[in-house]
């Protein structure tokens, strides 16, 4: 499954960088996933327990902010967020848009640590 392979690596990037503070507990993973990134998020969020589970990042949580797609329409010279990704046409003016200026996100953009059990 993709999604498990996804899961797997943000897993890894997360206990690095728990390593690398001295073994800090990583209580909750921010990510910013895009409608286009083609990861679907619930089969990433199953993919994550699945993954942890037995690990130190057991009882960590995948927090998932989802990214809609925003495009830039020539024609109305504004940026527009589509309501549906099969149709990339601007919502405003239904001319044809192609510039996609968000949702291929995938990245992880913060990490939660839990400060109170830092080994002295
Ligand atoms: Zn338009």
């Amino acid at each position: 499954m993709h999604e498990l392979s996804i899961a797997m690596s943000i897993l890894e990037m997360a206990e690095e960088e728990s390593d690398r503070r001295g073994g800090v507990r990583v209580s909750a993973v921010n990510l910013k996933l895009g409608a286009l990134s083609g990861v679907v998020k619930d089969a990433l969020l199953f993919s994550w327990d699945v993954a942890s589970a037995g690990t130190g990042m057991e009882g960590s949580r995948l927090l998932i902010e989802e990214v809609p797609v925003e495009v830039y329409c020539p024609t109305c010279l504004a940026n527009r967020t589509l309501e549906s990704v099969q149709w990339f046409v601007c919502p405003q003016c239904k001319s044809p848009v192609s510039e996609v200026l968000h949702g291929r996100e995938l990245e992880v953009f913060a990490l939660e640590l839990e400060e109170s059990e830092v080994p002295q």
